[in-house]
């Protein structure tokens, strides 16, 4: 028999049937319900097969070119040179097939380490776990941000606001509750239940769980939540546009070789033709998606290891060109613990001993006595009632579950003497206003058993004391001394303190809406918490200023705390704050001067992140946003890089983000930004690195047909050094150290300075220099008597080793590389060369090659010639970036 739907059932039902309970699962009932169930994960969309990962290798038009030269070059009876050609193919297929494996596998063993949590009862405790071991019957909650973790039917709703779009198309957000529905309810019409994948809008809800899985809705539409990632970024995207036109420019070329040299030097068109394709092949950079993939995803992986999870490619490029970074305060630049240290009332001000999340300590007053204010008892309960934190105790130390402000609170609850558990069961919720960052409050209607009901009011102060009449004393409350009051928050908002206030006010009513916080509040008190800035964000906002990396400090706190913690951290020297009703009342063109000028901005709402971003961009910045709150995505998209914290951010803000920090802290960002830029250096090291030695091996063919003179290096020795040495010699590049000065220059965003005026010159000068020292070479050797088979081997050694020296110049951008530091740092030099140079030696000396290539062996004189000529070439080419630092200096 059918059984009803859970939608449709009252909660005593959907308790009997799952066999839970208000309370939760016991720990033993969930693991043997995850046993019957599995886990709460739908299966891995299915992957390209290898085959077909392999043959997008060839998809390209740089390998198109290679296979169409290939063909005809058989085609016309050229056995050797067609199978160097596809032998080239066939290798960088290869690198290029295991490098993007290894790339994607990087990418997807970092995104799982992102693991989405749930908030649940277990053990009648409220617990963090992982969503996956979800099982029906759990108790969850859940609150504005979260992704829903399985389908749940509710039990408690508190404005819930749900997107659904995922599940059923309906764009528009839809209002929960708890109250059941007719059996015959269309999904989408469901209020009482919520479906996995689905967004929360805003609100808290506490719901149980009845499917999980694949067995949940979502599941069973077969949508995949995961999203497609790919490995395109700006800049291969931006690559491949240059090597369509390169390998247009190279057809063109190869054309003009021909006709010069069958119309102008009369030679023969079979032989001129194989020239033609050896100058092709040489000339397509074919090696560089792989190399840009696979650096890429080395720099995510080291970014991963330091705790900042890449969600999207194309972020790791933006990363090192972030010239300016907004962050929050609490949690990125402070440290998230928070500790109440003083509590004023309207009999006067009492400090709080104790330390950390421990519930242990007492009150002292202005004169040092130990005692309580007659008000205590109020304010411990509108602490603990208007909260949806709790403590625990792990190993001896304490530590706060869910949001640490309202953790603090139980501890101060704790030490004014009360009890939560007893607190909370003695007088239950009927109805919550949940904390948000736009109005700075949270408001909790709660009634004791004998039905009298309050409601518990808690916020920023300029949030309460204006909703407040009177603030509560012993003989009575007394008119509010608004002044008096707002005078003694400023001072300890002036040492960094966070300011809260707390009221309350009795009512009848059952349900809570926002017009009831409008006035009639007792004032309880004011309470200071501190929250002491994290000592490696100082080292990291020294690090920023050295890289000229600005910062901007966006926070929900009160600008005078603000000020005072950026000041610690040795920011905003110029005292200059915005707040955001400053903000607002700025006209709209005055705004990019106002938000470059000032490094705190405080009361700053998630808008106010919007347009701040905006802005900076528009003066030409590229900003780094971080965000936790559903209502930062908005923000976190327009940053050149969202980046969301991974501990304290919603689900919302994560997905919105191109990187997660896994310890929300501002310096893992900081590392994030130099790591980012260590792979914009190593990339443009690369690909400066590419080109001109493609450039030199197709040059040395061009400028001898060019010129009718004998070809110095033959078509298909040319193929065979672009074979050995277009994909090691620069892979080795990837693996480069960070050079000294990474975090000592301005920004540059990765697409410039890639492709630009500088690169064609080094592509000339570089091709020009290794292409002449080959020739020259080639026909010095042949002036003083050498075989022509012994003198083309000399070429193309000589044109390995240039391109070898030219490596070595390529480890340091701009830095000199004479020194002993360029033979350290970088082991991948090695493997590459202890891979390339016996393969030379087989080329030159072992019989078989030999006849092969048609070259002869070498003697030690020989050797020492292409030795001297190689060095001069590493010589030559640091005078040029000698040169180009002395340029550089004279123009700043
Ligand atoms: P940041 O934006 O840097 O994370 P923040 O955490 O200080 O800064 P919000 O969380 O938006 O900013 O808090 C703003 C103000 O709202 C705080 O200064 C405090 O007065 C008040 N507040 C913070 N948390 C709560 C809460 N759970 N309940 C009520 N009021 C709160």
């Amino acid at each position: 028999m059918q059984q009803p739907p859970w939608h449709s059932l009252d909660l005593n039902e959907v308790w009997a049937r799952l066999a839970s309970q208000p309370a939760g699962l016991s720990s033993a009932a969930a693991a043997q319900a995850l046993r019957v169930h599995g886990p709460n994960a739908l299966p891995e969309p299915a992957r390209r097969s290898a085959m077909r990962r392999w043959l997008g290798q060839l998809d390209n038009v740089l390998i198109y070119v290679l296979l169409a030269a290939g063909l005809i070059t058989a085609l016309l009876g050229h056995a050797l040179d067609a199978v160097v050609i596809f032998a080239v193919v066939l290798i960088n297929a290869q690198v290029g097939f295991l490098q993007e494996g290894r790339a994607e596998a990087a990418l997807h063993g970092i995104r799982s380490l992102l693991t989405r949590e749930a908030l649940v009862l277990r053990d009648g405790q409220r617990q963090s776990i992982a969503a996956e071991q979800l099982v029906p019957g759990d108790v969850v909650l859940v609150q504005a941000g979260d992704r829903v973790p399985a389908d749940l039917r509710l039990i408690e709703a508190y404005q819930l606001l749900a997107d659904e779009a995922a599940l059923t198309g309906e764009s528009l957000p839809v209002e929960k509750s708890a109250t059941p529905c007719a059996p015959d309810t269309a999904l989408a019409e469901r209020r009482c239940q919520l479906w996995s994948g689905s967004l929360l809008r805003r609100g808290q809800g506490l719901g149980v769980v009845v499917a999980t899985g694949p067995a949940a809705e979502i599941g069973r539409i077969g949508q995949l939540v995961a999203e497609a990632h790919s490995l395109d970024t700006p800049l291969t995207l931006a690559l491949a546009r240059f090597g369509r036109q390169l390998a247009l420019a190279t057809l063109l070329l190869a054309l003009l070789t021909f006709a010069v040299g069958r119309l102008v030097h009369g030679l023969p068109a079979d032989e001129l033709f194989i020239a033609v394709v050896g100058l092709a092949v040489a000339a397509i950079p074919e090696g560089l998606p792989a190399i840009v993939t696979i650096t890429l995803a080395l720099g995510v992986r080291r970014m991963a290891a330091q705790r900042a999870i890449v969600r999207r490619l194309p972020a790791v490029e933006t990363l090192g060109g972030v010239s300016t970074i907004c962050t929050d305060k609490t949690g990125t630049l402070t440290r998230n613990e928070m500790t109440v240290r003083a509590l004023l009332t309207a009999e006067g001000d009492y400090q709080l001993s104790g330390l950390g999340y421990a519930p242990h300590g007492g009150l002292s007053d202005a004169q040092g006595r130990l005692g309580m204010p007659p008000v205590a008892e109020l304010i411990a309960r509108a602490a603990l009632l208007c909260n949806d934190a709790d403590l625990r105790e792990q190993d001896g130390e304490w530590q706060p579950v869910g949001d640490p402000t309202e953790a603090a609170l139980v501890v101060l609850a704790c030490k004014l003497g009360l009890q939560p558990a007893y607190e909370r069961e003695a007088c239950p919720r009927s109805d919550v206003i949940p904390f948000d960052p736009e109005h700075r409050l949270m408001a909790s209607l709660n009634h004791d058993h004998a039905g009298h009901g309050h409601i518990w009011l808690k916020g920023a102060p300029e949030q309460v004391l204006p909703r407040c009449e009177r603030a509560w004393q012993s003989g009575g409350a007394q008119p509010l001394q608004l002044d008096a009051w707002q005078t003694r928050a400023n001072i300890l908002a002036g040492q960094g303190m966070r300011l809260l206030a707390l009221a309350m006010r009795s009512t009848a009513q059952r349900e809570l809406s926002f017009a009831d916080l409008d006035e009639g509040f007792v004032l309880l008190g004011l309470v200071a918490m501190q929250d002491p800035p994290r000592e490696e964000a100082r080292q990291a906002v020294a690090a920023c200023q050295g890289a000229g990396v600005g910062i901007k400090m966006i926070t929900g706190d009160r600008p005078d705390t603000a000020l005072a913690i950026a000041r610690e951290l040795g920011f905003a020297r110029n005292g200059r704050v915005l707040s955001g009703q400053q903000l607002d009342a700025l006209p709209a063109a005055d705004w990019p001067l106002a938000v470059q000028e000032t490094e705190v901005f405080a009361r700053a709402s998630p808008e106010h992140k919007l347009r701040i971003v905006a802005a900076l961009q528009a003066g030409g910045a590229a900003v780094a946003m971080t965000g936790d709150g559903v209502n930062d995505a908005p923000a976190l998209k327009q940053a050149d890089i969202g980046v969301a914290m991974g501990q304290k951010g919603t689900e919302a803000a994560r997905e919105a983000a191109g990187m997660v920090l896994t310890d929300d802290r501002f310096d893992t960002l900081v590392a994030a930004v130099r790591e980012g830029r260590v792979i914009n250096d190593n990339l443009k090291k690369a690909i400066r690195f590419i080109l001109p030695t493609n450039g030199a091996e197709a040059l040395v063919l061009v400028a001898a047909v060019l010129l009718g003179m004998q070809l110095p290096i033959s078509a298909v020795q040319i193929l065979w050094i672009n074979m050995i040495t277009a994909v090691t010699l620069a892979l080795a590049l990837a693996f480069e150290p960070p050079e000294a000065d990474v975090m000592q220059r301005p920004p540059r965003p990765a697409s410039a300075g890639l492709l630009d005026g500088f690169l064609l010159w080094r592509v000339f000068y570089v091709s020009v220099l290794i292409a002449a020292v080959a020739m020259g070479l080639f026909h010095w050797e042949l002036a003083r008597g050498m075989s022509e088979a012994a003198a083309r081997n000399a070429a193309v050694n000589v044109l390995v080793a240039g391109e070898i020296a030219y490596l070595f110049n390529s480890r340091y951008l701009r830095a000199s590389a004479l020194g002993a530091h360029v033979l350290r740092g970088n082991p991948a030099i090695w493997w590459v060369l202890a891979a390339l140079i016996p393969a030379q030696l087989l080329f030159s000396y072992w019989g078989p090659m030999n006849r092969l290539f048609e070259v002869a062996p070498l003697d030690l004189a020989a050797w020492a010639r292409i030795g001297l000529l190689a060095a001069g070439v590493f010589i030559a080419v640091e005078c040029e970036k000698a040169l180009g630092r002395y340029w550089h200096a004279m123009r700043s």
